[in-house]
């Protein structure tokens, strides 16, 4: 019976290691570069690379390119690009998995989105869920503090509404969502 190596990002092809990364079955292969999710994308003009490029970069193995790209922390995850793409390629969960990546490996130089994101993760951790006043205040204070001030008449007319909580608030399965996380960073690291 021949030996089979595990998947490692050595001994296998970028958009292959990319594609077992990701949790669902992301159909990343099948991307016939059609280009209709750049063509959907809200964010796609602040991107480097749109989707379609970032996908056929991995096909070709440029995995610094790919890594060092903004376009997966420009995604807002808003899913329009997985709900036309003709493929289903699961777009957004793919970028979650390039944006795990370039944390790991350090490869994404702008140190603000990815302190953005852990600093979600935090929240998620301590609260179960977002504290998006938390969120915004930590992060425009260690990356754009002089931008603070021009924040505030949104932050008080989202509080006028109700739409801004001022307390962080737990959620009630609070340890059952820290062991589910415990689990899943269990099941990465193996
Ligand atoms: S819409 Fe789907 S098939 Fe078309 S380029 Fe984008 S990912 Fe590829
Ligand atoms: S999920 Fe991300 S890549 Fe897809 S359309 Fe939305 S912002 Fe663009």
């Amino acid at each position: 019976m021949p030996h089979l190596s595990p998947k490692t990002e050595e001994n296998t092809k970028l958009i292959e290691y990319v594609a077992s990364r990701t949790g669902r079955d992301s159909r990343l292969e099948t991307c016939i570069q059609c280009g209709t999710c750049g063509g959907s994308c809200p964010s796609a003009m602040d991107m480097e690379h749109t989707p379609r490029d970032v996908f056929a970069l991995l096909r070709a193995g440029e995995r610094e390119t790919v890594l060092s790209s903004n376009t997966p922390w420009i995604c807002v995850s808003c899913y329009f690009c997985a709900v036309r793409c003709p493929q289903e390629i699961k777009i957004p969960d793919v970028m979650y998995t390039l944006k795990s990546m370039a944390i790991t490996k350090g490869a994404y130089q702008d140190s603000a989105a990815s302190d953005f994101s852990q600093t979600f993760v935090d929240m998620v951790e301590n609260y179960g869920r977002s504290y998006e006043l938390g969120l915004a205040t930590r992060h425009y204070l260690r990356h754009f503090p002089l931008r603070l001030p021009s924040m505030a008449p949104m932050g008080m007319g989202l509080l006028s509404k109700k739409r801004l909580n001022l307390k962080p608030k737990k959620i009630q399965g609070i340890k059952q969502l820290n062991d589910i996380l415990d689990r899943a960073k269990e099941l990465e690291a193996a």
